[in-house]
């Protein structure tokens, strides 16, 4: 049950009917925005080059990870893991990196399901992706997502007809891959992972029966769309009345390979006519970018004193010697200048910030 959900069940009978209104919308998107997911779902199994998925980042994993509690006070490495899991096919795909190949953002996630798209269409034959996420403003519903869409719909030579990216109703956003992250949970209790790379490893092995889950080490496969959300999204406008886009309304997201370079949305679940949104830039301006993608290098956001702590427990033997060539090799963040407070907390990971 979300907030309002719970809210609502606790609230008086008098606070009830002044909620009403909210409460019928708000049960009322839940159902559509499942229901779409459940029709889509078919659909793709009907059509084979149809992909219906749902993706996610899981809970930062940490490196060293073990049962000693000398580690509770020293900041550890983080691992990220953006999750997609294929609806029809009902196949799991890991898109993983640490913190010092780079951040967990809006560039990140997009990454990630850009390389998604290319090795699905390049093994599968897929033309047509629909993802269904979360509402997470700094992660899935943002420029730069939307760029890599766009980006998509701009190359002439990919065969990728349409791509839409629905976002489940705020509370009740549980869906089919959330299993994906519990299933790699359970399989790191009672083990001792030192390092990113054996996450990595006790992802793919992870689930017991069936297809084991495909990892992709992001490190190299990194893009910088954020660049190209200047070209694409900076003047992006209705196009009858002008109006600029509401990102934080947004029901949906589509972009066609018929119309490249307009971004279709939607800002209700029961909406079926999308609404156009074309960019002021110049057309030829992002063609030429889009001819070779930015690569985004140089995020590590490993701190100067989240070194130290690794450092530390390497000197120590918590992190066993084996490793310690991987610890002295990771890259500072680019602005370690404001030296962080000895008594800070222990820092589990970094902070996603909305872009
Ligand atoms: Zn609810």
């Amino acid at each position: 049950m979300c907030d309002l959900c719970e809210k609502y069940s606790w609230s008086s009978d008098t606070d009830k009917e002044l909620m009403k209104a909210c409460i019928e919308e708000h049960l009322k998107n839940k159902m559509l925005s499942r229901e779409l997911k459940d029709k889509e779902k078919l659909r793709g199994q009907n059509h084979c080059q149809v992909n219906v998925a749902c993706f996610d980042l899981q809970q930062v994993l940490t490196t060293p990870h073990s049962m000693s509690s000398q580690l509770y006070y020293r900041r550890k490495l983080a691992t990220y893991n953006l999750s997609v899991f294929d609806l029809v096919r009902k196949a799991g795909y890991c898109y993983m990196w640490h913190e010092g190949v780079a951040k967990r953002g809006a560039n990140n996630v997009a990454s990630c399901v850009w390389k998604y798209r290319t090795d699905r269409v390049e093994n599968g034959h897929c033309s047509e992706f629909m993802f269904f996420t979360d509402n997470c403003g700094g992660q899935n519903k943002n420029k730069s997502i939307a760029a890599m869409y766009l980006h998509a719909s701009a190359i002439r030579s990919l065969p990728v007809e349409c791509i839409s990216h629905y976002y489940l109703q705020a509370g009740h956003t549980q869906n089919e891959g959330d299993s994906m992250h519990a299933v790699i949970e359970r399989a790191s209790k009672h083990v001792n992972v030192y390092t990113p790379m054996q996450w990595y490893t006790l992802a793919s092995s992870a689930k017991k029966n069936g297809s084991p889950y495909r990892v992709t080490e992001m490190a190299g496969h990194m893009k910088d769309f954020k660049i190209l959300s200047e070209l694409y999204c900076k003047r992006l406008r209705e196009a009858v009345s002008m109006k600029s886009p509401e990102w934080h309304k947004m029901k949906a997201l589509m972009v066609q390979k018929q119309s490249p370079h307009v971004l279709f949305v939607i800002y209700a679940h029961d909406e079926t006519d999308f609404i156009p949104l074309v960019n002021a830039v110049p057309h030829e301006q992002s063609a030429e970018t889009a001819a070779s993608l930015p690569v985004l290098e140089n995020e590590s956001s490993v701190s100067k004193a989240k070194k130290d702590d690794l450092q530390y427990m390497c000197s120590q033997l918590i992190i066993p010697r084996e490793y310690h060539c991987f610890y002295s090799s990771l890259p500072l963040e680019r602005q370690h200048n404001v030296p962080e407070p000895i008594t800070a907390p222990a820092q589990e990971g970094p902070s996603t910030s909305a872009e």
